[in-house]
């Protein structure tokens, strides 16, 4: 399992070899505009040289918040499909080889509708682009109206489109979200072989690796610290024991509250998967040193007992730090510090 970060495509390749990437993933513009400026050829050789100093693979693009494929109002589906595809387009001259796009939103229109409207899109893109990278649709944590939270919508969605070169992205966080028991052995079998039966594994190309601040089949979309959130570190170390999933890449997706977290949380979640024989202790070892503050998982566990952190509104503005993850790593600050050689060797 090759681990990576959400990280801005600008930083991305030097942050990602600062904290131990093996894969990173980044968005290809402004993920809050439509209109991109146009990627300069400098810009474009920046990031490839980078990407592949740091050795980062695979690279994978991450679609732009507006983009709705599924859109029943037809200007914000014109809108999405042009984005979409220019989008596409700069993941390939990037050089990523997935993009990953949520399934969308039918507002209210109808599933069918929806459905069709995603399978519109792939197959424009597909006209109109002689390369493209691999399209992945991301399962959805169930919020109102959303498509593609089960693997059967999913299977439907990407039979539908009838294309080439497309599969899913699993989200950890959207999973448990939307029901799936991903947190005990007997859960992770029973969910892949479900994931099996409906879609096929070939067709699950990339994990997202992310903790939940909902519950199980809360339909809550909220990203958490590994182990800090309902998932848990004992649920991720089920989860990366399933060798179904040792060949994918997995990225990190959660809350950047401190400069630190992304290495923090990327840390730790290797060192679970290592725990669990996804990765090798060498990978884990090879991670570069940085002051981490760790947590454990009794400490996490007795903070979260301590003080259950109340829901917040969407609206909320940027949070702070729970205070009692904050007080966890304070107590737990340096207790595992590494001491493993600073240079990461590159591929
Ligand atoms: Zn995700
Ligand atoms: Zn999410």
């Amino acid at each position: 399992m090759r681990f990576g970060v959400h990280l801005s495509m600008s930083e991305g390749p030097s942050r990602g070899a600062q904290i131990g990437c093996q894969a990173l993933q980044i968005f290809c513009g402004n993920p809050r505009a439509w209109s991109k400026k146009p990627l300069e050829a400098d810009e474009v050789s920046a990031f490839r040289e980078g990407v592949r100093e740091a050795g980062l693979d695979p690279v994978v693009v991450h679609a732009t918040y507006l983009i709705n494929l599924a859109a029943p109002d037809q200007r914000i589906w014109d809108l999405s499909v042009a984005a979409f595809i220019e989008e596409l387009d700069r993941s390939q001259t990037l050089g990523a080889k997935y993009y990953v796009v949520h399934s969308g939103s039918h507002k209210g229109e109808g599933e069918d509708l929806g459905r069709k409207r995603i399978a519109e899109a792939i197959k424009k893109a597909d006209r109109e682009l002689p390369k493209r990278p691999e399209i992945l649709l991301e399962n959805t944590a169930g919020t109102k109206n959303s498509l593609g939270t089960t693997w059967k919508d999913l299977a439907i969605l990407l039979d539908g489109a009838g294309a080439g070169r497309t599969g899913i992205c699993m989200d950890t966080c959207h999973s448990l979200a939307a029901g799936y028991e991903i947190r005990t052995p007997d859960g992770v079998r029973r969910t892949l072989d479900e994931l099996e039966a409906d879609l096929g594994l070939a067709r699950l190309r990339c994990l997202h690796i992310n903790d939940s601040k909902g519950a199980l089949n809360s339909r809550i979309d909220r990203h958490d610290h590994i182990g800090a959130g309902a998932i848990g570190a004992a649920g991720f170390r089920a989860f990366f024991a399933d060798s179904r999933l040792w060949q994918l890449p997995a990225i990190l997706e959660t809350p950047q509250d401190e400069p630190d977290d992304d290495h923090r949380d990327l840390w730790h979640a290797v060192e679970l998967a290592c725990e669990a024989g996804a990765v090798s202790d060498a990978v884990l070892a090879g991670l570069p040193t940085v002051e981490l503050e760790a947590l454990r998982d009794e400490e996490i566990a007795a903070a979260q007992a301590a003080a259950p952190k109340a829901a917040k509104p969407k609206s909320a503005p940027r949070r702070k730090p729970a205070p009692a993850r904050k007080a966890a790593a304070a107590r737990v600050r340096m207790a595992r510090r590494r001491t493993a050689p600073k240079k990461r060797k590159t591929r």
